[in-house]
C-alpha cells in the first residue's frame, strides 16, 4: 500500500511493520515542484548512488534507515517518521546562500556550516533558526552533531572521485524504539558536486539552470563511486 507519494519517490509498506520499500522515480523536479522531466534511468541511479552512500555511511558508524536494494530503483528502509526539517551542510557558498547574503558563489565556508529549513513546501522551506527548531519540539544538537560528522565522511568520500562537495541536504527520523536515524536519500539530488579538475556541476543544478543533462552526469558519479569507495 502506498504511504507517501513525495515528488520523486513513492513510499510503500511491506509484510515487515519496521520496514518501508521506497521507489526512485525517473523524475526531476525544481521550484517546489514548478519545474519537471521524467529522465530514463535517473531513479535507478538516485537509487544506486544513494545505496552506496547509506552503506559506506553506516560501515563508518552512521546509523541510517537502509536495509538493501531491491532491484534497480527501490531500497527497503526501516521504518522512521521523517522530522519536518532538512538539514544542510555548506562548504562552498551555492544557491540559496548566495541568493539571500552578500557571499559569493564558491566562497569557501570553513568551517563548514549546519543550517535548518522547514520542510514545507507550501510555506516554501524557510530557513528556521535553532531556537525555532527547539521550539517546534526537535533538539537541533544531535542533528548539528551528526550532520558535521556525515559531512567529514562524504567529504572524505567524494575526495577520492575527485569531486568538490559544495553542500548537500539531508533529512532524520525517528524509528519505532525511538532512535534517531538518518533517513531520506543522498544522491546528486540533494547535493552539490563540482569537478575538481574544471569546476564543472554534476548535480540537480543541471537541471535547475538549464545546463545539461542529468542522466550522463549522475552515471559518472556513480561508476566513480563503484571504482573508489
Ligand atoms: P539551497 O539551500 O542552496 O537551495 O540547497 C542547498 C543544498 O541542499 C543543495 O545541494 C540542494 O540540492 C539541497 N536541497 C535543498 N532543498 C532541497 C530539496 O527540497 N530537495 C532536494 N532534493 N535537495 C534540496
Amino acid at each position: 500500500m502506498l504511504l507517501v507519494k513525495g515528488k520523486v519517490k513513492s513510499v510503500y509498506d511491506t509484510e515487515n511493520a519496521e520496514e518501508v520499500l521506497i521507489k526512485y522515480h525517473d523524475k526531476v523536479t525544481a521550484g517546489n515542484g514548478e519545474k519537471e522531466d521524467y529522465p530514463a534511468g535517473k531513479g535507478s541511479l538516485c537509487c544506486q548512488i544513494s545505496s552506496i552512500l547509506f552503506e559506506k555511511l553506516a560501515d563508518l558508524g552512521i546509523r541510517n534507515h537502509y536495509v538493501r536494494q531491491v532491484g534497480p530503483n527501490n531500497m527497503l528502509c526501516k521504518k522512521v517518521k521523517i522530522l519536518p526539517l532538512e538539514v544542510i551542510v555548506r562548504n562552498r557558498a551555492a544557491g540559496s546562500i548566495v541568493k539571500t547574503t552578500t557571499i559569493q558563489e564558491g566562497q569557501p565556508i570553513i568551517p563548514a556550516i549546519v543550517e535548518f529549513f522547514l520542510k514545507d513546501d507550501s510555506k516554501h522551506d524557510p530557513l528556521l533558526t535553532p531556537d525555532r527548531v527547539k521550539i517546534m519540539g526537535i533538539d537541533p544538537k544531535p542533528l548539528q552533531e551528526q550532520a558535521s560528522i556525515i559531512n567529514e565522511l562524504l567529504l572524505n568520500i567524494f575526495n577520492l572521485t575527485g569531486m568538490d562537495l559544495i553542500d548537500f541536504k539531508i533529512e532524520f527520523g525517528i524509528d519505532n524504539h525511538g532512535d534517531l536515524l538518518l533517513a531520506d536519500e543522498i544522491s546528486p539530488d540533494s547535493m552539490r558536486l563540482w569537478s575538481k579538475e574544471n569546476q564543472d556541476r554534476f548535480d540537480k543544478d543541471l537541471f535547475r539552470l538549464d545546463e545539461g543533462d542529468l542522466v550522463p552526469a549522475y552515471k559518472t558519479i556513480l561508476e566513480k563511486l563503484q571504482l573508489f569507495v
